[in-house]
């Protein structure tokens, strides 16, 4: 195969960009693994070492996902990104009113709709069309923080596609949506992480570690329920709010998948894996 040289000066640029970005999301981890460390240690002492060593083998798959997804999906997200921002299909008057407010309103109301589109959207992720791309997930069977990183290359582009470009057509300035992007990201490792805190009262209006615990319990009567990532009253309202005291139930998902790696990342490409069956979730029947 002859390769010309801008093509060649092409694959060195993204190759480049993939390295670059692999540091920056490894090195961007030693925080969050600061943070949780103290917390864990505030919450279980001495055990802490005994869980870290628990979940070393589903993290060391975590970072597996977080590597792949930053080396294969993100470069491909940058170049969406330019393009869905320059489409410019957009609501003008929705534009002009958030140019009009201060950006802290703008960023808060960037956050809010992003959470409902991104309640939304994992509703769709739990149904048969999204699920084989979603199940990864679920599979973690010692749910950490880290486990916020382990989401199949075609989970990462749906949720992009879906999130990013719906608010964009609501006008919000990039800022917003790379706002809303990062702060639903970091608070997305807080609700991973294995803490019992449900914050009592404020549990109603903010999702905390242990209702998302719930999202990811393998039991039937958690299936389908607690979906948001930030703001709980969006399962509320519509009906999937489910946090009965803490969750000390079994986690991850029983499917076919298996545990090899190759075998979840083909998974989705698979008709099969689309076809109405009655144990796809375990054991209970997706529509
Ligand atoms: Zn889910
Ligand atoms: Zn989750």
């Amino acid at each position: 195969m002859i390769v010309s040289d801008g093509e060649a000066k092409l694959m060195f640029e993204l190759l480049v960009m993939s390295s670059e970005a692999l540091a920056k999301a490894l090195s961007s981890l030693l925080l969050p693994a600061v943070i949780f460390f103290l917390f864990s240690l505030l919450v279980k002492g001495r055990d802490t070492f005994e869980a870290i060593k628990g979940c070393f083998s589903e993290n060391i798959q975590n970072l597996f996902w977080l590597t792949l997804n930053t080396v294969l999906v993100t470069p491909l997200l940058v170049l969406l990104y330019r393009w869905v921002s320059l489409s410019g299909v957009t609501l003008d008057y929705m534009e002009m009113l958030w140019s009009s407010m201060p950006s802290f309103i703008v960023v808060f109301c960037a956050v809010f709709c992003g959470d409902f589109i991104g309640y939304w959207r994992h509703r769709l992720e739990h149904t048969r069309f999204l699920w084989p791309g979603h199940l990864i997930h679920h599979s973690d069977r010692k749910m950490s923080w880290l486990t916020l990183e382990r989401f199949h290359p075609v989970n990462r582009l749906t949720t992009f596609l879906i999130d990013g470009s719906l608010l964009l057509f609501l006008g919000f300035p990039p800022y917003a949506v790379i706002a809303n992007s990062l702060i639903r990201h970091y608070y997305g490792f807080f609700i991973h992480a294995d803490l019992p805190w449900t914050y009592g009262w404020w549990g109603k209006i903010f999702v905390s570690p242990v209702m998302h615990r719930w999202h990811h319990a393998e039991e039937k009567a958690a299936h389908h329920t607690n979906f948001a990532t930030v703001f709980s009253v969006f399962d509320q309202w519509f009906g999937t709010y489910r946090v009965p005291g803490l969750c000390n139930k079994r986690l991850g998902v029983s499917n076919r998948v298996g545990a090899s790696l190759i075998g979840q990342l083909c998974y989705p490409f698979k008709v099969e894996a689309y076809r109405k069956r009655v144990d796809q979730y375990g054991d209970q029947q997706i529509n």
